[in-house]
């Protein structure tokens, strides 16, 4: 056990510093296709495993999309999402300070409430642009 924790350790820090430096919540094939230019050896498996275990350990977060693959977040804060349905980019959405969402929402009668997830969906001013011309 011990010697498979060393090994894990310096590709796990990779991909941890992959996407604390990365503000575009890059999907995880994007961690693997930039891991990969640092360490050509590491396996699509290896990658998937460690942003996995990041993601519960709570050192980034892992964020779910509309009907597209998840991302993965460097912000571990509160806050949401916009995904552009042209161009599928997803962004960051500040939470306006004091709005608590979980208890100004009722659940369903008898539900006990774990969090929220919230998606704005629309398009960016990019696509905007291009739907102009
Ligand atoms: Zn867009
Ligand atoms: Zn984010």
């Amino acid at each position: 056990m011990p010697a498979i924790h060393y090994r894990n350790t310096p590709q796990r820090k990779l991909v941890l510093d992959i996407v604390k430096n990365r503000h575009d919540h890059p999907s995880a094939d994007e961690v693997y296709e930039q891991a990969r230019s640092t360490e050509p050896h590491i396996s699509r498996g290896t990658v998937y495993r460690n942003l996995k275990l990041l993601s519960q350990q709570g050192l980034i977060r892992r964020v779910q999309t509309i009907g597209g693959v998840d991302r993965f977040d460097c912000r571990t804060g509160d806050h949401f999402h916009f995904m552009c349905e042209g161009c599928e980019r997803v962004m960051d959405v500040d939470v306006p300070p004091g709005m608590d969402v979980d208890s100004r929402i009722v659940p369903p009668e008898g539900a006990e409430v774990h969090g929220h997830w919230v998606i704005l969906r629309g398009l960016c001013s990019d696509c905007l642009g291009k739907e102009r011309l």
